[in-house]
């Protein structure tokens, strides 16, 4: 293919794309493909000649389409939704044209600056002290893999990069057992060890961490003669929305100088609401905070804030310069790929640039308020139904439930009959978790385009389908 007939097949992605995005609500939410469908689609060879766009388009309707879960569909129901406003496709079709490395401030200065404004146009939308400066990292592993090595440097007094953990004291971890799997990852990657991750009880019914089980924890650890290195929070974790005490958590760790992070990536979006902010009251206190734009505000994937109350912490842990990248004569400037661990970066900042410009912080404060809204209207309707038991209730527009008729043995058998014959059906799409052992069904609503009417679709096909499952 030539850049001659580029804008021909652009104008046909741009259609198809429109075509979609209006037409998604029609499909099943779920795949419906069997496991190797699509892999047997596909030729086992590499084609030896050129083909052309009309054929591989055509392809990737027939072969890779069906065998796509819709995440854009106004019905996803599932995980959390992962969503991709049409001004931020632009800007990422945009950035897949100039295709620039922003690695360094020369590399793409006007990347670099952009995202310096963007970070703290948004720090300013949440409300956060100037004393916070943000980077964009692709995920929120990424940014809490990078506040796990700061905290894992600081404690050793910046001798891990180099000496390794094998000569150092045993650090540990805090956090509770709510906490996303990445958490997990950060701590085995970074060499702390997931038997130095503690899981501190929680309480309450945020299901949060208990502060005094957390001094307790890390006193028995100094007697102990660990080292403890810092806290990680959570403020609206994946299951069940559970969220941390921050101030009183924040002031145990500042209390033993430890650093602390704080895991928001997908309630952190709804903090551009004044009314949210209680549930993360203190998180000025933090050395670390991540959140999805990339989740519920709207923003298409890979957009990961992190905000970090003082970068030199993380620059000294991650900022490595061979001549090759070193930028001599221009001092007081930012490189991001000192924030991070992977060298080269996107360009990410562009995709906020449109999105927040196109829709207005209260433009984006409805769509949250609403899903929000609407959630807990399902809630209070399902709340009514007599075999239906509210397990968790809302935190934001999260909630679990679970189907709970008289006379069944075995709920957890049964909810997962109903989750997998919800998603069969393809209507809405649903996921579980589990809540002190037992399985519960999640809902959340958050994606860009959905309706009210979307969300309350959800309760004629839970009970259509709930009441006609075998018992
Ligand atoms: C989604 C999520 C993550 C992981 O986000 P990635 O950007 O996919 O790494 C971490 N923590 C919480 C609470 C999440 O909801």
């Amino acid at each position: 293919m030539k850049w001659n007939d580029f804008s021909e097949w652009g104008r046909k992605v741009a259609d198809w794309t429109q075509g979609y995005h209006l037409t998604v609500g029609d499909r099943p939410v779920r795949a419906k493909t069997e496991p190797g469908e699509v892999l047997n689609a596909l030729p086992q060879i590499p084609p030896e000649d050129g083909e052309g766009m009309e054929a591989i388009f055509r392809d990737f309707e027939d072969i890779v389409m069906p065998g796509i879960t819709h995440w854009q569909h106004p019905r996803f129901f599932a995980y959390f939704t992962s969503n991709a406003a049409a001004p931020s496709v632009l800007a990422e079709f945009l950035t897949a044209a100039i295709a620039p490395q922003c690695m360094l401030w020369q590399t793409s200065p006007a990347a670099t600056e952009m995202e310096t404004r963007m970070m703290d146009w948004l720090r300013q939308a949440l409300d956060l002290t100037d004393q916070f400066q943000g980077v964009i990292q692709d995920s929120a592993s990424s940014a809490t893999l990078a506040a796990v090595l700061t905290m894992r440097e600081k404690a050793l007094n910046w001798q891990g990069n180099t000496r390794g953990l094998a000569q150092n004291p045993r650090l540990r971890v805090y956090s509770s057992s709510e906490v996303h799997t990445s958490i997990d990852r950060a701590i085995w990657v970074s060499g702390i060890g997931s038997d130095n991750l503690v899981r501190v009880p929680i309480a309450g019914d945020w299901r949060g961490m208990d502060p005094v089980a957390l001094e307790a924890a890390i006193e028995a650890d100094l007697a102990a003669g660990l080292v403890p290195a810092g806290v990680i929070l959570c403020v609206g974790a994946t299951g069940t929305g559970a969220t941390d005490p921050v101030a009183a958590c924040l002031a145990v760790a500042r209390k033993y100088g430890l650093y602390t992070h704080v895991d928001a990536a997908w309630s952190g979006s709804a903090m551009i609401c004044p009314e949210y902010r209680h549930y993360w009251e203190g998180v000025e206190d933090a050395d670390s905070i991540v959140f999805n734009p990339h989740k519920w505000l709207g923003v298409q994937f890979d957009c990961s804030a992190h905000f970090l109350k003082d970068p030199d912490d993380l620059v000294k842990t991650l900022a490595i310069q061979p001549e090759y990248l070193k930028t001599h004569g221009a001092d007081g400037i930012i490189n991001y790929s000192e924030w991070s661990v992977p060298l080269g970066r996107r360009f990410r900042a562009l995709k906020l640039w449109f999105l927040i410009r196109a829709y207005g912080l209260e433009g984006l404060r409805e769509r949250l308020r609403n899903h929000v809204k609407w959630s807990k209207q399902l809630h209070d309707k399902l709340a009514t139904h007599p075999d239906i038991e509210i397990v968790t209730p809302p935190m934001w527009s999260l909630f679990t439930f679970r189907y709970a008729p008289e006379g069944v043995e075995d709920l957890d058998d049964l909810n997962i009959r109903l989750v997998n014959a919800i998603n069969d059906d393809g209507r809405i799409y649903l996921t579980q978790t589990r809540v002190d052992g037992t399985l519960v069904i999640r809902f959340q609503a958050g994606q860009f385009e959905t309706t009210e009417e979307d969300v309350m679709m959800a309760y004629d096909v839970i009970t259509e389908i709930a009441e006609g499952l075998s018992r």
